[in-house]
């Protein structure tokens, strides 16, 4: 069985380092599966993209475009590399642009498509995220679901062929990577961090990063905030912050901004912070991983469980809003899904076994 996956951004290299590993140990066991990767080159910064190959041990790609552009330009940019390829399947993860571009390049070769985390749903049609994820399930052979709300979105779309709950390839990764990350990272010496001393800040989506007004009224939430923020600066928002004098962060405030960060050292920052402000869809999981308590920068989630058990609280972009769900305290219960860890191991099972 001969795989392409197609990858692009950040998230997807730590999904893959778990599946790319379930899939070189099946063929290391003698089972007839192999894999190459196709990276569009949608993330392209050494923070952004290599250290996350270096660091999580990936193979390099069998091929990088380094395309930055539209779904539609990365879509013929990877039919035209992949013209003399006839895999058996092509594999995608999440719900980015590559997500999509390769769903796309699965349709018209003709290739069975394997979406990895199918049938997650913001019900926020506005955000690009949401657009890519509906539309690669609806084109998608099988359809992994990391949550039993997942399996229920395609349900209620009318996709059930195909659909399996397998639990969370990225808690896979949390589990491997932890006990290496809590070995190698130094990233709180270097900051000089105690733990439970700092809040843990990310923003990046498109309807945050690229809006001053909401960028303000967050920054205006950390300020009032009184604790020590830690805010590793995706390259989106850091642009948007360099163009608008009024994000300008003083020194006064106690918002420390860093570059992007290797996964181990953000594993060690999760782990370490007294809470995580997010408006990732990865990170808000990773922070119940954690055992941190997380407040969402957003209306809505796709992790409806993590609020369901209190661990998470959705607060928008408000600063009254932010500020009141700082001060009210969490529930906190346990949550019954993700799986034992082993999420990509049960998914290449499924791929050889029902193939
Ligand atoms: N991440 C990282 N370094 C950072 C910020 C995030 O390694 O500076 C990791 C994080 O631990 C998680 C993934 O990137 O595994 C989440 O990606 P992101 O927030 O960019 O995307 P989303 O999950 O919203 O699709």
């Amino acid at each position: 069985m001969n795989i392409i996956t197609i990858i692009g951004a950040r998230p997807q290299f730590i999904k893959a380092a778990a599946v790319s590993k379930a899939i070189s140990d099946a063929a290391a066991a003698g089972m007839p599966i192999q894999e190459r990767v196709l990276h569009t080159g949608q993330h392209y910064d050494y923070n952004m993209s290599d250290i996350f190959f270096r660091e999580l041990g990936l193979a390099d790609p069998a091929w990088h475009l380094g395309c930055k552009g539209t779904v539609e330009e990365m879509k013929c940019q990877i039919l035209k590399t992949l013209e003399d390829e006839t895999p058996d399947y092509i594999l995608v993860y999440g719900d980015t642009n590559s997500t999509l571009a390769g769903a796309l390049v699965a349709e018209q070769m003709q290739v069975p498509l394997i979406h990895i985390e199918a049938g997650l749903r913001s019900g926020d049609m506005t955000m690009p995220e949401e657009r890519n994820r509906i539309l690669t399930d609806r084109l998608s052979h099988w359809l992994f679901c990391p949550t039993e709300a997942a399996v229920r979105n395609l349900l209620r779309e009318g996709i059930t062929s195909g659909v399996r709950l397998v639990g969370d390839v990225m808690y896979d990764a949390a589990l491997r990577f932890t006990p290496v990350a809590e070995q190698k990272s130094t990233i709180l010496q270097d900051l000089g961090l105690s733990p439970k001393s700092f809040v843990l800040c990310t923003i990046h989506r498109a309807a945050t990063a690229d809006s001053p007004q909401r960028l303000l009224s967050i920054f205006n939430a950390l300020r009032q905030s009184g604790r020590t923020i830690i805010l590793p600066l995706h390259p989106r928002t850091k642009r948007t912050i360099e163009q608008h004098p009024e994000l300008q962060l003083d020194k006064a405030d106690d918002i420390r901004t860093i570059d992007p960060v290797s996964y181990f050292d953000m594993l060690m920052l999760e782990h370490s912070a007294q809470l995580i402000l997010t408006d990732s869809g990865g990170i808000q999981k990773e922070a119940y991983f954690s055992h941190t308590p997380c407040i969402t920068l957003r209306d809505e989630t796709e992790w409806v469980e993590t609020v369901e058990a209190g661990w998470n609280k959705l607060a928008g972009t408000d600063t009254d809003r932010i500020l009141q769900a700082l001060k009210e305290p969490f529930s906190m219960q346990p949550i019954n899904e993700y799986g034992d860890g082993n999420s990509a191991q049960i998914i290449v099972d499924t791929i050889l076994n029902e193939n």
